[in-house]
């Protein structure tokens, strides 16, 4: 595949843009492939991309039953941060940032990665003393974060108001290297480094059943015909539960529907991301000048795409609380994706009761951030057999106790 670069876009300029190949081959599936991937969203396409990469897998193909991108991975808000609490939790984070902040290069495909820094307000005693435990346990974990007072908030950025009616800005979690990405392009990028290394992306169809016998996968069943395969990796995120029924287990998973949305464009008058889940909802300003919205997911379970109003009101007043300018402002678009919760709020990526058959779902509401770091490690889980990045997320631990408590990093916020 051409690489693109400055001289290519030049090249082409010359030559009316006629010399562009298509990012992605649209291939007809093969009867069979060594691993088949359920799910074109973003962390279906990394684990693609690693198993080839990192492990000279490259007889894959990524099945989608719409087109690549088109699930949670088009439709979040783009936050990338790693400062969780738990160590296992820090360590796939931190793997993911760190790989977004070379994504571009590796890829050769831009994903506007722009670390602009993350703040999470706290506005209550006990988030001070939350945030700070989190700062603590970043540094012993080489995660680099800091608790700030709140005239360094109102510094980097000057929009917030500090007295908010309810709730007073008491300081922040900072971590200066998180921030934002074009989703749609980390997908892209993925896709085409996978088409470009030999393997089938086919989008528009649908898995309907899952194939074993004696125990051990052999294959999945599709609107496109069967196909067999020795390793298959679920990676479906708010359909999880859909997926696994069909391979005989179930899940300790909700699927609850997430929704975020944007304003009119304006000049830039905000270059952080600042989430304030005291009160609930988060704010980023995107390259076109809108607004980027988001709050809490809907508390009743439903598969649709869309979310409810009440949930719109109630972000947009509690983000008034704490930038007041934005009530001049004009909502142009709302969207809503279906995510995938567990209990203790962290993922799954692990070994299924079916031999050969992988899961990789719950990342819920944070699942963006983590693309890289959970394809790295789900590819190498599904090549050996193991990988130290995926070890503590296995689906035993809900049987064992030996939950991963994230409900304070992700349970508002994303
Ligand atoms: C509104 C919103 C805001 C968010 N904000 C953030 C944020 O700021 N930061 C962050 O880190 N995360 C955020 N997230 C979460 C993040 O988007 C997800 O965790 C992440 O995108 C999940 O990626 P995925 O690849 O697992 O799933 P998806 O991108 O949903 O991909 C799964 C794919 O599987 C396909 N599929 C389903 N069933 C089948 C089938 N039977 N056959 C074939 N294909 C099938 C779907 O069509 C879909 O394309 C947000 C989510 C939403 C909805």
């Amino acid at each position: 595949m051409r690489r693109y670069s400055a001289f290519a876009i030049a090249r082409e300029a010359f030559r009316h843009h006629l010399g562009w190949e298509r990012a992605w081959k649209s291939p007809t599936p093969k009867a069979s492939y060594d691993a088949v991937i359920v799910g074109a969203g973003g962390h279906g396409l990394a684990t693609a991309y690693y198993l080839g990469k990192n492990h000279g897998i490259t007889n894959v193909a990524v099945i989608e039953k719409g087109w690549l991108g088109g699930g949670n991975t088009g439709r979040n808000t783009t936050i990338i941060r790693s400062n969780y609490l738990q160590d296992a939790s820090a360590a796939i984070y931190e793997k993911a940032r760190s790989l977004y902040e070379t994504m571009s290069q590796d890829l050769n495909y831009n994903v506007m990665f722009s670390p602009r820094g993350v703040m999470m307000l706290a506005q209550t005693e006990h988030e001070v003393r939350g945030y700070k435990r989190t700062a603590h346990a970043n540094s012993l974990q080489g995660v680099e974060t800091s608790f700030i007072s709140p005239a360094r908030v109102k510094e980097l950025c000057p929009i917030i108001s500090l007295e908010g009616p309810r709730y007073p800005v008491l300081g922040a979690l900072w971590q200066a290297r998180g921030g934002t990405a074009r989703h749609d392009a980390v997908a892209w990028g993925y896709a085409r480094a996978c088409s470009d290394m030999g393997m089938d992306i086919i989008q528009q169809c649908e898995v309907t059943g899952i194939r074993s016998e004696a125990g051990q996968v052999t294959g999945v069943e599709t609107t496109k015909g069967a196909i067999s395969c020795k390793r298959l990796g679920i990676v479906v995120a708010g359909h999880s539960g859909v997926l696994t029924e069909m391979a005989g287990f179930r899940l300790p998973i909700e699927s609850v529907a997430l929704q975020a949305l944007v304003s009119e464009p304006i000049k830039p008058c905000m270059d952080v991301v600042v989430m304030a889940n005291t009160v609930h909802g988060y704010m980023s300003q995107s390259d076109k000048g809108e607004m980027v919205i988001g709050g809490g997911a809907d508390g009743y379970n439903n598969y649709t795409q869309r979310g409810s109003f009440h949930h719109i009101e109630e972000t947009v007043r509690a983000l008034i609380e704490t930038f007041p300018m934005l009530s001049r402002l004009k909502m142009l678009r709302q969207w809503g994706g279906i995510v995938d919760m567990t209990g203790d709020r962290s993922p799954i990526l692990s070994k299924t009761p079916l031999e050969g058959c992988f899961i990789n779902c719950g990342w819920g509401t944070g699942g963006f951030k983590a693309i890289p770091g959970s394809g790295w490690g789900f590819a190498e889980l599904m090549a050996k057999d193991e990988s130290p990045l995926t070890a503590e997320f296995g689906l035993n631990r809900f049987r064992e106790g030996r939950f991963i408590d994230e409900s304070v990093a992700a349970g508002v916020a994303h």
